[in-house]
């Protein structure tokens, strides 16, 4: 009996923990349950926009409407990591799905995947997941006009290519995919060799497991920083040991495409031109390939940011007549061009003393003009990029800190009266002028006998915004207070106009160009242009919507029409809209007072 109720309790007593346990489970489960639906629904709704946007990233920076990557304003430097283990840091995770990415199609993940893909994203600021699936031999079209296709060249009579790659902690899926596209889509008498120089990585994958891979390649050499330097110190060193007739930089995560080598070299064995190919879209999400906008230049902002424009109306005809011919630009991207050896250091390398990413672009597209050699894009070399919006990896002492004395540097060297410009509106700028030690790079400038940085903007680029002798800079201000500026929309996209308020003499979002044919720029090369109903900032164009003609104190359109501050919410107009109305004698809103600004 007492067994039996022994037995009773001790089974009692079991039973109840079991329902007890059931029970915790249950609702562990039900809560879990709820969970995973509600990220799933999180992920479906938010999946109707591209995944990266529900990134906490900088939000400067879009795929414009021609399909050019912009990135506004700089790169914020990342954490290179944030949050994730060594082991995960420094994992090779390669493992190529049969198919996946071939020709050039986006990768798709599943939900799952896509969270783990979020996690991973700051190691290098696309998706690693979709990399590491595609396979480093993946096909891609053939991404040429006919135009191009039809182009032969004498393949004997072409200079060698050493390209070069250099890399700091780039994903090893990235990296191989970029050499291997070089070597599978190179005839083999053209490439003298493939050169990777590795800026001091701290990847464990990029160690013995890149060397081992590497020697199983013809062609393909590895140099190694052992401090890190940046992409000037590293090309260099690279480029010191070149081989080859023309040196061909590429970034770390590109892919080139068919017959992307012949028109690079064919030009660059002219001996005076740094020859860009045609930079296409190599989606950080997916790693779609996609063309970019068929013609399109490189310029720069007032702040000295690396911009993509439409080139002038006169490039854009002569395109048009022959679009395989390649055509000037006023700047290049950086990342990826050729250049004959020899006028690579005939015109002075790189200037060593910029460290780390930035600028240099700038600086050897001015270099190169000045210095009598050319910059031009080839659309007939398609080469895809992964344009980031992000920048991963570490810059000592802040990305600011780095880039601004990189700028200072460029600035002071080469700009002339508007490096004083330059510096007159990035007062941080102007204070770490004098620590750049530049000596030797006018030296150089003066050796090389170069052109002014004004026989560049009148010759190179004469459809550039930045102020100058002939015309007019300052603020516009309305009767009632406002002034004319950019505000509203995207940065370098433009959007309505408004009245803003007119801030100090520094501030360069309120400060505009006035033209002698009656163009009022902005910076990112905007013009205010009458749209339908309400005047509305655009690019810059030969459009008579953007001309407005100065008669006393109104700005008048060709129809007669005056510009207007239409006062609505508040009495000094900001925020309120601008348009062109009916001259009207006592609408003080029609009232501009224009207050120079001295710009340099
Ligand atoms: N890079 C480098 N050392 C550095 C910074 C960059 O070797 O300190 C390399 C980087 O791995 C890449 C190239 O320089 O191959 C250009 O950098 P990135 O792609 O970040 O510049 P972006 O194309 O975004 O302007
Ligand atoms: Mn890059």
């Amino acid at each position: 009996m007492i067994l039996r109720k022994d037995f009773c309790l001790s089974l009692c007593r079991g039973r109840k923990k079991k329902i007890v346990t059931l029970i915790a489970m249950l609702i562990f489960l039900i809560n879990a349950m709820f969970y995973v639906s509600l990220e799933l629904y999180k992920l479906k709704t938010k999946n109707k926009e591209p995944w990266f946007k529900s990134l906490h990233f900088d939000e400067n920076s879009y795929v414009d409407k021609s399909g050019m990557r912009v990135i506004v304003g700089h790169y914020v430097g990342g954490s290179a990591g944030g949050n994730l283990s060594e082991e995960e840091i420094n994992a090779n995770n390669y493992s190529p799905v049969p198919g996946a990415g071939e020709g050039g199609r986006p990768v798709q993940l599943s939900p799952r995947e896509l969270i783990r893909a979020r996690e991973l994203y700051a190691l290098h600021s696309y998706n690693i997941l979709v990399s590491d699936k595609i396979s480093i031999n993946r096909s891609l079209p053939d991404m040429r006009s006919e135009s191009c296709k039809q182009v032969q060249y004498n393949i004997d009579s072409l200079p060698t290519a050493s390209v070069i790659i250099v890399f700091h902690n780039e994903a090893w899926s990235t990296l191989m995919r970029t050499v291997m596209s070089v070597l599978l889509r190179s005839p083999e008498s053209l490439l003298k060799e493939i050169i990777l120089v590795d800026d001091a990585s701290e990847r464990k994958y990029l160690g013995k497991e890149l060397e081992d891979a590497v020697a199983k390649l013809d062609k393909v050499r590895l140099l190694r920083n052992k401090e890190r330097k940046g992409l000037v110190g590293a090309r260099l060193m690279g480029a010191r040991t070149a081989l080859g007739d023309v040196l061909l930089f590429l970034d770390a995560h590109c892919e080139v495409t068919p017959g992307w080598i012949e028109p690079l070299l064919d030009r660059a064995g002219s001996d005076d031109v740094f020859i860009c190919p045609h930079i296409d879209l190599l989606s950080e999400d997916t790693l779609a390939y996609t063309k970019s906008i068929d013609a399109h230049w490189g310029a720069f902002s007032w702040r000295l940011h690396f911009r993509w424009l439409m080139p002038s109306t006169e490039v854009l005809l002569k395109k048009s007549e022959d679009p395989s011919k390649p055509y000037p630009t006023p700047a290049m991207a950086g990342g990826l061009f050729a250049v004959r050896k020899s006028l690579f250091w005939r015109l002075g390398g790189y200037d060593e003393g910029m460290l780390i990413w930035g600028a240099e672009n700038l600086e050897l597209s001015w270099r190169a003009w000045q210095c009598g050699a050319r910059v031009e894009i080839t659309s007939c070399s398609r080469v895809g990029h992964i344009f980031r919006r992000h920048s991963p990896y570490k810059y000592p002492g802040g990305v600011a800190k780095v880039l601004n004395a990189n700028l200072a540097r460029a600035a002071s060297v080469w700009m002339d009266e508007w490096a004083d410009f330059f510096f007159k509106f990035n007062p941080a700028i102007a204070a770490i002028r004098d620590l750049q030690t530049v000596a030797d790079r006018d030296q150089l400038r003066k050796n090389l006998k170069c052109k002014s940085f004004k026989w560049y903007l009148e010759n190179v680029w004469p459809q550039h915004f930045f102020p100058t002798d002939d015309r007019w800079f300052g603020r516009i201000k309305n009767d009632k207070g406002a002034c004319i500026g950019v505000t509203a929309g995207t940065p370098g996209l433009g959007g309505p106009a408004a009245g803003v308020h007119c801030a100090s003499d520094l501030d360069l979002e309120r400060l505009v160009v006035y033209t002698p044919e009656g163009r009022i720029m902005a910076d990112e090369g905007l013009c205010l242009e009458q749209g339908n109903g309400r005047a509305v900032w655009k690019s810059c164009s030969d459009k008579k919507k953007q001309i407005w003609q100065q008669k006393g104190p109104r700005l008048k359109t060709s129809s007669g029409q005056c510009l207007t501050l239409v006062v609505a919410n508040d009495k000094h107009g900001v925020g309120d809209p601008l348009t062109a109305k009916r001259c009207r004698e006592k609408d003080t809103g029609q009232i501009w007072h224009f207050e120079r600004v001295p710009w340099r």
